[in-house]
């Protein structure tokens, strides 16, 4: 992990809101940078500041009368609506959750094979357990013909490997990767210091979709679905850069899938 990756997660870190992976990666950054360290402690002396008693008084009494008054509007609003918390109760609202989790585990609701928003968070999740664990790739190389036929029966399906080193994309290599339990294609590039995960899995739907942007984590994530593949690519690299990426991965397939078809 580098910098920039640790800056924008500072916070969440520091708040314990991070999943196991990502605290690692931070950890691990932490104790070898000076700068990040320092940003470290002051947020955590932030922190400390808000939590402390002085910046705390006690509200005025009008004050605490007309924000009751707003409390009580919002809460009649909500009753019209149903199935609000405020009407709800927080135990009615965990019963409704316990039931719901116990409907879902029955499989009585259907649940969606890819939600793009468990996706996204897995796609994060791999993405730094590759920069953190010491488990880029399986097979370095920067030769796509090296790279391409090492997946060859570790995977049900081939996924097109590119060379773009000479677009400023070099190959790094490739790596054997799970997203929502299926073992999926992941192909390494090189931005200048950035690390490009490039993974590639079977499609549900046949339908081609133009690629979609989005950040999380600070990470840019970049997805779309081409000749019955789904491509997600994340890196730490901008948007604009990433998005020139995926546009050469979606170019290069167009034309190394055509003639084979
Ligand atoms: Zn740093």
């Amino acid at each position: 992990m580098i910098c920039e990756d640790a800056r924008p997660l500072m916070h969440a870190y520091v708040d314990g809101e991070l999943g196991l992976a990502e605290s690692l990666a931070i950890e691990a950054h932490l104790r070898s940078c000076v700068a990040c360290a320092r940003e470290q402690s002051n947020v955590l002396a932030l922190r400390a500041a808000f939590s402390n008693g002085t910046l705390y008084y006690e509200a005025p009494a009008h004050l605490k009368r007309r924000v009751r008054a707003a409390a009580r509007d919002a809460r009649r609003a909500e009753h019209g609506r149903g199935f609000a918390l405020g009407y709800l109760g927080w135990t009615g609202a965990a019963a409704a959750a316990v039931l719901l989790i116990a409907v879902i585990g029955k499989g009585v609701l259907p649940l969606g094979p890819l939600t793009g928003d468990v996706t996204a968070r897995e796609i994060i999740n791999d993405h730094l357990r590759s920069l953190t664990q010491n488990h880029l790739t399986d097979v370095l190389s920067s030769n796509q013909h090296t790279v391409k036929p090492w997946f060859d029966g570790r995977l049900n399906f081939t996924p097109p490997v590119e060379d773009l080193s000479a677009e400023g994309f070099p190959l790094v290599g490739g790596r054997l990767d799970y997203l929502d339990n299926r073992p999926v294609a992941a192909v390494v590039y090189r931005r200048r210091q950035h690390v490009i995960n490039l993974f590639i899995l079977p499609a549900e739907h046949t339908n081609d979709t133009l690629p979609v942007s989005q950040v999380r984590a600070g990470y840019n994530i970049v997805n779309w679905t081409k000749s019955g593949m789904v491509y997600w690519a994340v890196s730490s690299l901008n948007a604009a850069e990433l998005e020139k990426f995926a546009q050469l991965v979606r170019e290069e397939n167009s034309a190394a899938l055509t003639p084979s078809r």
